[in-house]
């Protein structure tokens, strides 16, 4: 049996997503922008929860648990390298850990650059991937406390699963980056008709995430090191992958 999930539109513009197993009953909940709306998520379906896995210790991604737990006393999942930074741990990992969610392996990843220590869940059994603000859809996370190198490398990692995963990422910022990505790669033609789909589904207030691996592959400047295009766009033809990805990043942080 293939799991549910749901996403969850929190804050302005943060989501939240659950994993649900009809046949245990058990359901997961992938970071806690805020109570409310999650709440209301897991009663509208009549739903308790079974875990929470925390991506990375930043308030927009925690800041509603102990509201949640009240409610729903779930076992809490969250980065070993966070610990001392998150909200009280049942189960603290480290890249590479697998567990067992309702008979679906889950895997841990760490994807650090946003910051360090934070973690992706990947569920092969779903094809999906929980990125929070490491891959976003047409972007990626600023690099508040890790290095060009490290969300580089953490990139790399995500671009090796397999094409038709699905990119459950943490924020709706898509409608802006396919403004800035058009900057850098104009004549992409999947990137051309992907931005038309992002201003409409936006027009009528649909959520852009979760995304495609494939079509992040096809269309994210920040995976697109190696397009022949972009580099010689920026004037980098010969540079190595990781200082394009750095000048791509160093010029949406500016954009
Ligand atoms: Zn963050
Ligand atoms: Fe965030």
């Amino acid at each position: 049996m293939p799991v549910e999930i749901v996403t969850i539109p929190c804050l302005s513009d943060n989501y939240a997503f659950l994993v649900h197993d009809d046949q245990s009953g058990q359901t997961a909940l992938i970071d806690v922008p805020e109570a409310r709306p999650i709440l209301k998520a897991l009663q509208d379906r009549g739903w308790s929860l079974s875990e929470v896995w925390i991506t990375h210790h930043h308030a927009d991604h925690v800041q509603g648990l102990a509201d949640v737990l009240k409610t729903h006393p779930a076992k809490v999942r969250g980065s070993q390298t966070d610990a001392h930074r998150l909200p009280d741990l049942d189960i603290a990992h480290q890249d590479g850990d697998r567990f067992t969610f309702s008979d679906h392996e889950v895997q841990v990843m760490d994807v650090s650059g946003h910051t360090i220590g934070h973690i992706c869940y990947y569920v092969p059994s779903a094809k999906a991937v929980f990125t929070a603000d490491s891959l976003m859809a047409l972007g990626c996370g600023r690099l508040f406390e890790g290095t060009a190198e490290q969300m580089w490398r953490s990139l790399s990692k995500l671009a090796k699963l397999p094409p038709d995963t699905n990119v459950c990422s943490g924020h709706e910022y898509t409608a802006a980056n396919a403004k800035f990505a058009l900057t850098i790669d104009p004549d992409n033609p999947e990137l051309i008709s992907r931005s038309k789909e992002i201003s409409a589904a936006r027009a009528s207030d649909t959520p852009t995430v979760p995304s495609s691996l494939a079509l992040e592959l096809a269309t994210n400047p920040f995976l697109r090191a190696s397009s022949p295009e972009i580099r010689a766009r920026l004037n980098m033809e010969e540079a190595p992958d990781v200082d394009i990805f750095a000048e791509i990043r160093a010029r949406k942080d500016a954009f």
